[in-house]
């Protein structure tokens, strides 16, 4: 494993570290940048002094503590927060289940890489508990009721990191992603099915979505996975000429999920159909500027085989087919107590871990 985070020891300052297999190194001694409570200072120095950090945490011979006996923070401030919806598999799934007898896919789909302006403020590290959210939602009869979500669900997914920021009015080529973006979180879009289906139209997501989104503790920078990059699936329609770069941007990494400790999904994010270049071209189409520490995450990612799925609600057909864990335990949703962890591997390359256990709202 390898990749910065920010973390502090006992009662400490926060600062930047490095992780090393089952180990933190303590960069501070690297200069300001590395004493801070976040990497948005380091993020917004660009590709160069990235570049150089990443050698110098290789060799620095700081301090180095076991990851149990660190606290892990949110490693960087969190600007702002778009999701997109960039796997055809999942899309294609979730048409199915809400929008049977008709086109799984909304008609603009293949035409861009559709995502929503999600709650920046409640993104939050790898290990944060999961609080069952309340909120409103059609019970079994279809009446509106205001009671803790009964469809708890988690989203695999992997995200991006803007480091260098752009100007309002400059949108941002997709064959110059690598200027501006910093590195890859594991991410997981933790979601109420039944709060989401009751508020969806007209607006899009909102409190389904909005109580806890987590990252992993570890941003991997993007240039350790440039041996990792490979050719994205076709895409046909071809893309009109402001998203048809990027397409060498696909990522061979491998995904798990686990459910207390069991395995109920394994993907690879290689199958998305939309590149992370050509979605931060499709975001700053319009010239809306990006700022260091914008995250953008690619949506669940399912594949096409069954046990692929990125979401219970794929992997349990809208809760019709349960899964049976080794325990011989059923699960559709989440229940209380239920701890899920998400994996991500590149080769021997591990990125950070998502972990998160679900708690009964107070
Ligand atoms: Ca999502």
């Amino acid at each position: 494993m390898a990749g910065f985070g920010v973390f502090s020891v006992a009662a400490g300052e926060p600062r930047v570290g490095w992780r090393s297999g089952g180990e933190v190194v303590d960069l501070s001694a690297l200069g300001a940048v590395f004493c801070s409570d976040s990497l948005n200072p380091l993020m917004a120095q660009g590709p160069a002094a990235w570049d150089d950090a990443v050698g110098r945490a290789r060799e620095h011979e700081g301090p180095r503590s076991r990851i149990e006996e660190v606290t892990l923070r949110l490693p960087f401030e969190v600007a702002g927060y778009i999701d997109f919806y960039s796997s055809l598999e999942h899309a294609t799934n979730v048409g199915r289940m809400f929008r049977p007898g008709a086109d799984p896919l909304p008609r603009n789909w293949r035409w861009l890489p559709a995502g929503y302006d999600g709650r920046a403020g409640s993104v939050a590290v790898s290990g944060t508990d999961v609080v069952r959210p309340r909120g409103q939602f059609a019970d079994e009869d279809g009446a509106p009721v205001f009671a803790p979500s009964k469809r708890l669900d988690f989203e695999l997914e992997l995200g991006f990191v803007v480091g260098v920021p752009s100007r309002p009015g400059e949108p941002i080529p997709a064959d110059r992603f690598a200027e501006h973006v910093f590195g890859v979180v594991v991410v997981n879009d933790w979601s109420a099915r039944d709060i989401q289906a009751w508020e969806t139209v007209p607006l899009g997501p909102f409190l389904g979505k909005s109580f806890l989104t987590s990252v992993s503790a570890w941003v991997t920078p993007l240039s350790l996975l440039e041996e990792h990059r490979v050719e994205a699936p076709v895409q046909d329609p071809p893309p009109l000429p402001y998203l048809a770069a990027g397409r060498d941007w696909a990522l061979d990494v491998d995904l798990a999920v686990e459910l207390n400790g069991a395995v109920v999904s394994r993907g690879n994010a290689r199958t998305l159909y939309w590149t992370m270049p050509q979605q931060l071209a499709h975001a700053t189409s319009n010239g809306s500027a990006v700022r260091t520490g914008d995250l953008m995450a690619s949506g669940t990612i399912s594949g096409p085989e069954r046990g692929s799925e990125g979401s219970l609600i794929e992997l349990t057909r809208n809760g019709t087919e349960p899964l049976e864990l080794p325990d011989g335990a059923k699960r559709t949703f989440l229940e209380d107590g239920d701890e899920l962890v998400l994996r991500a591997n590149a080769g021997g390359l591990e990125l950070g871990e998502v972990r998160g256990r679900v708690v009964a709202p107070a």
